[in-house]
């Protein structure tokens, strides 16, 4: 029986007002028995959906999550109960400490529901506020203390029942740079044989501390050499929604449309591009993944540009008209505007961005 932590194929879905997000998409990774993985990606690249799911606190749409000789994903009722008190210990972001309970009476509090006696839980408590270098601090209540020592307390609760699996969300997120060091000496010395950490984190400060890394989104490719020409055939899909971005395009010929697939499974068209139009910038300017499909409506010919090139060849005015000029944040309208206006030629032609008329919505 095998004490690494095996994830395979996990994916979890979550529909956002009418259509589906995919924060953990096929992820797999092993984190071997005594080891600490660092789980790296940037804000909103499914971390704590993640670090929920390996605490039996969400259940993922698919896949599978094997720990200490069991299929997590398939426990319920009394035994799930038992692994999320047993199984795994979780130091949230917010530390979720009770604020009347002093340092100690929260470390305690685990243990008492697991019936231990009063005397044996305060021992068990003073002892484990003691790895934590807390053993001053365990009369002060959460309000008393600084981030670092409430995290501290946070840690030391999530050790209580020794689970044989820790899991860390975003540990350095409220503290400053010498609270920072603290956290990552006791965090080093919590491994050892039996037990598996995994800590989530956008802060590439924490590498070091890692026996192992696994980067949640891949670096940008390199960007690649001179212009690509793409031809698509009438119904070729080019990207989908929640692909990695890589190229700006421009239209040369034929027609696009950009949609995105429904929840009922239908599908909805946000926009079209035409001859001279641009589309698909956000990704790769801001390392994104694509927020809305795209596919030719006829034989359609396409010039990508990576951002540089297309900075190059379109000039930065028209890159920052083409971001201005995407409405934000309904969630739905994102990334599709273009503008009207001639812009610099590529290849001595010249090129008109987006739409001709300044309507102020994405035309379905
Ligand atoms: P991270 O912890 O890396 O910042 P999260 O796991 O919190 O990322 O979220 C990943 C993505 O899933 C985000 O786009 C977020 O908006 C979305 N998400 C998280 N929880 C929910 C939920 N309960 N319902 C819908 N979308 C969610
Ligand atoms: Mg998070």
């Amino acid at each position: 029986m095998s004490a690494d932590l095996v994830v395979e194929n996990l994916t979890v879905e979550y529909t956002s007002a009418d259509y589906v997000v995919k924060p953990v998409d096929h992820f797999g990774c092993r984190v071997v028995d005594g080891s600490l993985a660092l789980l790296l990606g940037p804000s909103g690249s499914g971390k704590t959906t993640l670090l929920s799911c390996l605490a039996g606190i969400l259940q993922p749409t698919a896949g599978s999550i094997r720990h200490d000789g069991r299929e997590i994903t398939a426990l319920e009722g009394a035994e799930l109960a038992a692994y999320r008190r047993r199984g795994v210990g979780i130091v949230f972001q917010a530390f979720n400490l009770v604020p009347s309970l002093d340092a100690r009476d929260n470390v305690m509090l685990p243990l008492r529901v697991a019936k231990f006696s009063l005397r044996e839980a305060r021992r068990r408590a003073d002892e484990l506020l003691n790895e934590v270098d807390l053993t001053d601090r365990r009369g002060h209540l959460p309000s008393e203390l600084s981030g670092g020592q409430q995290q501290r307390v946070a840690i030391a609760r999530a050790l209580a029942l020794d689970p044989p699996l820790l899991l860390a969300d975003e540990p350095t997120a409220h503290l400053d740079y010498v609270q920072v060091e603290t956290t990552l000496r006791i965090l080093r010395r919590l491994t050892r044989p039996g037990r598996v950490l995994v800590v989530v984190t956008h802060d590439d400060r924490l590498l070091p501390l890692a026996d192992q890394v696994v980067e949640l989104v891949p670096h940008r490719p390199l960007e690649p050499d001179g212009p690509v020409d793409v031809r698509l055939k009438p119904a070729e899909v080019l990207f989908r929604q929640g692909d990695a971005s890589d190229l700006i395009y421009i239209v040369d010929e034929g027609e696009v449309e950009i949609f995105r697939e429904t929840v009922s499974g239908g599908l909805e068209i946000l926009d079209r591009r035409g001859p001279d139009q641009c589309f698909g910038e956000m990704g790769p300017l801001f390392g994104l993944p694509r927020s809305a499909s795209v596919r030719a409506r006829s034989s359609t010919r396409l010039t990508g540009y990576s951002v540089s090139e297309f900075r190059e060849a379109l000039g930065l005015e028209r890159l920052d008209g083409l971001v201005r000029a995407g409405a934000v944040a309904d969630g739905r309208r994102i990334n599709l505007r273009s503008v009207g206006g001639a812009a610099r030629g590529v290849n001595g032609r010249d090129v008109v961005s987006g739409r001709p008329e300044a309507d102020e919505h994405t035309g379905a």
